[in-house]
């Protein structure tokens, strides 16, 4: 999935959750969100955040490749755990970050290159149902859906 749709897909599973909770998160949690869908392609130097932080990003794709460790369970934990540890954010952004990258593992999940769930395992994953092509027109159509979803949530 590319950058955007990542970002869509993130608000949409945070606006979701919140939604069937019935949690009114601050607007900016929204913003957390969106990073955080982001965040697990680090390890790839040519990715939006990788071009930020294209030190750490070129480590990671050089340890571990694109769609490693930073897309398996145990960075999710990790990830997590940190920000839950360190973050001095209200605890609702904290999760919206945290939401946001387990979106990210989600959405990727369900492409056709999976992920490695188990890693250090180098076994990848992926869902037997609603399997997309990254950057294809399975992907843009998720994310028109989504951004049609979110409209109307926010509008009305
Ligand atoms: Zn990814």
């Amino acid at each position: 999935m590319m950058a955007p749709s990542h970002v869509i897909f993130g608000l949409a599973t945070y606006q979701g959750i919140c939604s069937f909770y019935g949690y009114q998160p601050e607007w900016w949690y929204f913003i957390c969100a969106g990073i955080g869908s982001l965040l697990p392609d680090i390890d790839h130097p040519k990715s939006q955040v990788g071009r930020m932080i294209p030190t750490l990003s070129k480590f990671m794709a050089q340890t571990f490749g694109h769609r490693g460790f930073t897309h398996s369970l145990m960075a999710v934990v990790i990830f997590m755990w940190i920000m839950f540890q360190t973050s001095s954010l209200a605890l609702g952004a904290t999760a919206a970050f945290c939401l946001g990258y387990l979106s990210h593992i989600w959405a990727d999940f369900h492409s056709k290159s999976g992920v490695p769930l188990l890693w250090p395992a180098r076994i990848k994953v992926r869902s037997p149902i609603l399997v997309y092509t990254t950057n294809g027109p399975g992907e843009y159509l998720l994310t028109l859906g989504l951004i049609g979803i979110l409209a109307y949530v926010w509008v009305y």
